[in-house]
């Protein structure tokens, strides 16, 4: 099959989970033929480029770029003539990117929904309102090709395509059992991490949100390859898109794992100011605590090195089959480990980047090319799968006895 698109894509962000994402891409230099890597600093690009030519022998392009000013970007995808920009930068560069690549003619893909800097909000609405944008410009956005939210859904796509005629119930769990010997430390970007586990736990059920207070719901469940562990209700973000992509559905939940000592201190951070993103005036500087804060955590990316275990995500879907209900477990189990020899990366980097580059590939080859913006539920799972299995992510689906009794 040829591709729809030349395979000349500019990636925006040089983090932890655009260390892997560019990995992949140059692992398959046959969709992807010239890549760029931009961030706000170049040395982030050159250090990954580095590290890409020893591990695959193949050169990327390095720039520097602020992907808040939209025409700087603009000039660069044209500079470079990228047919796909891939955003791996933050939540807060998500509308700027998407508006340059209006001006410049270019498709999108990111990983997180957009949040405003100075609120942690995390709704779709503000993307969603690009869809007649996109659509007139004959382009085309997917939101959210991460692991989750990302596989997530397409899990759940999948699941409704081929095992399902409607969801009823979904519950998202997303288990890190990976120890990284640190007293605390986030596995990905801390300020983002820490503004979602402290957010309210919010759910849907029934036709509207349901909110509790962040970390009070606790559940034990054992995790296949990780062990029993405690997972938290947390609001995430493809909630909001599933029960819009799948209006059947009566209740939707996310749950994370946290270790005691992780909420331990993510307690005390909090009840001592350390997690505001209100600023304040330290020494005649105004600065936000929990920018502050990023600042003396760990780097998740240099965590790869030292992080042994496995993650666990998935998804438990009850739901319809010809009048019949039934329940499906399907989840991946990654190896922070084996990522670690074949990227360099850690398993939470690794599950993020290599969905951003398979969705990315989909793009390329034309089969998530449709003018407009989607959310990965919305569109045709089965090459996705296929391509989880080929690249690293592979995936397991099993019947269970019935519902989930928690
Ligand atoms: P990092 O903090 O490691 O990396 C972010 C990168 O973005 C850095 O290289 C940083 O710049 C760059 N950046 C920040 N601001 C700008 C800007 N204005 N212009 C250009 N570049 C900028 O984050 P992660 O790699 O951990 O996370 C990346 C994204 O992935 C986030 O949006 C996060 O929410 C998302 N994510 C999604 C998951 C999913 O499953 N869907 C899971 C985990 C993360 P520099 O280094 O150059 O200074």
């Amino acid at each position: 099959m040829t591709n729809a698109l030349s395979g000349k894509v500019l990636v925006i962000g040089a983090g932890g989970v655009s260390h892997a994402a560019v990995h992949k891409m140059a692992m398959n230099s046959d969709i992807f033929t010239d890549i760029t890597l931009a961030s706000r600093r170049i040395s982030s690009c050159e250090a990954i480029a580095a590290s890409v030519l020893e591990r695959t022998g193949v050169t990327i392009k390095t720039a520097q770029v602020d992907g808040d000013d939209v025409a700087a970007t603009a000039a660069l995808i044209r500079e470079t003539g990228a047919e796909l920009l891939i955003n791996l930068a933050l939540p807060y560069q998500d509308l700027h990117l998407m508006d340059a690549c209006l001006e410049a003619g270019c498709h999108y893909i990111d990983t997180a929904n957009y949040e405003p800097p100075e609120e942690a909000k995390f709704e779709y609405h503000w993307q969603w309102a690009y869809q007649d944008k996109f659509k007139e410009a004959g382009l085309s956005a997917v939101l959210g090709s991460g692991f989750d939210p990302g596989v997530t859904s397409v899990f759940a796509t999948w699941i409704r395509k081929h095992k399902l005629d409607t969801i009823r119930q979904i519950d998202i769990l997303d288990c890190n059992g990976g120890n990284n010997g640190q007293a605390f430390a986030t596995n990905f970007n801390p300020e983002i991490n820490i503004r979602e586990v402290t957010a309210p736990a919010r759910h849907w059920e029934n036709g509207d949100w349901v909110e509790s207070p962040a970390m009070t719901t606790k559940v034990e469940f054992d995790f296949d390859g990780v062990g029993p562990k405690n997972m938290y209700l947390m609001y995430h973000e493809e909630l909001e898109s599933m029960k819009t992509h799948f209006p059947e559905i009566e209740r939707a939940r996310f749950w994370m794992t946290f270790g005691d000592e992780y909420i331990k201190h993510v307690t005390v951070l909090e009840n001592i100011g350390m997690t505001s993103i209100e600023p304040v005036m330290y020494e005649g500087k105004e600065i936000i605590p929990l920018q502050f804060l990023k600042a003396v955590l760990p780097n998740p990316g240099d965590l790869g090195a030292l992080t042994k275990g496995k993650t666990n995500i998935g998804d438990i879907i009850t739901g319809e089959k010809d009048g019949v209900e039934k329940t499906y477990y399907i989840n991946n189990i990654c190896d922070h480990e084996v990522c670690y020899a074949e990227v360099g990366s850690q398993a939470v980097s690794y599950t993020t980047g290599v969905p951003a580059m398979i969705g990315a590939a989909m793009m390329i080859k034309g089969i998530w090319l449709d003018a407009g913006v989607w959310n990965t539920e919305q569109l045709d799972p089965d090459a996705f799968m296929d391509m989880l299995n080929e690249h690293g992510l592979p995936w397991n689906v099993v019947e269970l006895d019935g519902p989930v009794d928690f």
